[in-house]
């Protein structure tokens, strides 16, 4: 499966030549904020499926000290993508052009939800990140 997706204003695009997997919700203050969301969902995929197709000289990245980066276009702000030390790691779901087939299996970070938002789903809840399976 081949995914596809960009930013708010158009110009950073992205593919990523293979399946999407081990998606969730982050409800960590970090994200709330880099986001402006109650969460964010972010999607994994093997390491080398995921390229910029157009617009990378727009990504600039976010990183804090322990390597952990948020990337974002810089001509209107949308969050793209999850890196570990420079390198892509995850893809903020909101970007995916379309299906991106399959779906966030856990909620993580809850200790550190929003007050003003109730999850209202089944699925299993983490204080914080944890690989599937
Ligand atoms: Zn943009
Ligand atoms: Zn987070």
């Amino acid at each position: 499966m081949t995914v596809t997706g960009s930013c708010l204003c158009g110009q950073v695009h992205y593919v990523i030549k293979g399946s999407l997997v081990d998606a969730d919700h982050c409800h960590c203050s970090k994200c709330r904020r880099q986001h402006g969301a109650a969460f964010s969902s972010y999607a994994g995929f093997d390491p080398g499926d995921f390229q910029w197709t157009s617009g990378e000289k727009l990504v600039s990245i976010y990183e804090e000290s322990s390597g952990a980066g948020w990337c974002f276009c810089k001509c209107c702000g949308s969050t793209l993508a999850g890196s570990d030390d420079g390198e892509i790691t995850s893809i903020a779901m909101g970007t995916v052009d379309g299906d991106p087939g399959m779906q966030p299996e856990k909620h993580i970070y809850v200790g550190s939800k929003a007050d003003w938002y109730e999850i209202h789903d089944d699925l299993p809840q983490f204080q914080k990140r944890v690989a599937n399976g």
